[in-house]
């Protein structure tokens, strides 16, 4: 058994190449849980190029696509499993920084000797894998995964396009935010030549609400607090008021994030289970993935999330002490 093998350049690496080079087993795409554009668009669009290569694929996570991502293409073939039919020679995980967040299907999925690739660009990434790859300064995982194909020489359908440019569109609010680059710019305009179609990506994620969530969003938005100094705005969900649809279309945490002065934004939203999912949004002054790790999350030091365990209300108050902690620590 080899050493596992770790790599954090732009570059894809020797090790994950000779992995994917020649089909030899069967392949899974591995998604986490309430997988995401970068995370789906990325399983789908690699797990795409193996295949017209000639390897057999999976897809398959712990949760299903959310509904405005149905327009994926090869979204049709996603799986949903509390446990997988088989093992596996090849484990890809995309946009993955932690191991645990797999449900289980990780553990269940793999063999002795199965290879597991784990290609993402979180920072805190717990490299899991035995080949590791991780490019901490890609706006998104789908970024990596265009290099990576062109690196193995396999092509770049319109279909891929669409998954990757989707990946990377999502991951930068739609190349907003500050982790977008002349590298985004460079690949998301090849992807647009491979066949990738901008508006219509723009159409299916923005365009298409029912008309009942512009009411939700009324209701929603009124519930958006801002501290007295105004550096934190924080919008806290209860379950009733909002379905799973809705907040999986609805990048909700960008509203108090678009509050002039806030440095620090953060959404909670009421799960089952008495559990709480936190988002937490940075504009560059404060790192919210240290946070987040206070609480088992982890992300990027602009965008990170958490989960807490308690009513809406504790959860709030314990992340806002969190907050001012790490705001405090700024001032002193
Ligand atoms: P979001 O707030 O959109 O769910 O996630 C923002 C970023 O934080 C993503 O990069 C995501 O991977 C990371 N993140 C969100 N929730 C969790 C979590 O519970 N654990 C970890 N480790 N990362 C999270
Ligand atoms: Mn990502």
């Amino acid at each position: 058994m080899t050493a596992p093998s770790i790599d954090r350049s732009p570059i894809p690496p020797p090790a994950l190449l000779d992995a994917l080079t020649t089909p030899r087993g069967r392949v899974l795409m591995l998604g986490h849980v309430h997988p995401d554009g970068d995370v789906l668009g990325t399983l789908l669009g690699l797990g795409q190029a193996l295949e017209a290569a000639g390897w057999p694929v999976t897809y398959a996570g712990p949760h299903p696509v959310p509904e405005v991502l149905d327009f994926l293409p090869g979204a049709d073939r996603w799986q949903v499993w509390q446990r997988p039919p088989c093992a596996f020679d090849v484990l890809v995980l995309t946009d993955c920084p932690n191991d645990e967040r797999t449900e289980g299907l990780l553990e269940a999925s793999r063999a002795p000797g199965s290879r597991v690739l784990n290609i993402d660009h979180h920072p805190d990434n717990r490299l899991y894998g035995t080949v590791n790859w991780i490019d901490a300064g890609a706006a998104a995982t789908g970024e990596m995964v265009f290099d990576l194909i062109e690196a193995l020489r396999l092509g770049v359908t319109p279909a891929i396009a669409m998954n990757l440019f989707t990946a990377i569109h999502t991951d930068t609010g739609s190349f907003r935010y500050s982790n977008t680059t002349a590298r985004t710019f460079r690949i998301a305009g090849e992807l647009t030549v491979r066949g990738a179609q901008p508006a219509l990506v723009a159409d299916r994620l923005y365009q298409r609400r029912p008309v009942d969530a512009l009411e939700t969003l009324g209701e929603v938005l009124q519930r958006v607090n801002v501290s007295a100094d105004g550096r934190v705005a924080w919008l806290t969900v209860p379950r009733a008021l909002a379905s799973d649809a809705f907040m999986s279309a609805e990048d909700l945490v960008t509203y108090p994030r678009s509050i002039e002065g806030v440095q620090v934004a953060a959404l909670l939203r009421e799960e089952e289970n008495g559990r709480i999912k936190a988002s937490l949004r940075g504009k560059g002054q404060v790192p919210v993935n240290r946070i987040a790790h206070r609480f088992g999350g982890g992300g990027h030091e602009n965008a990170a999330g958490c989960t807490i365990r308690g009513s809406l209300e504790e959860a709030t108050t314990a992340l806002l002490a969190a907050v001012n902690d790490s705001l405090g620590g700024l001032a002193s």
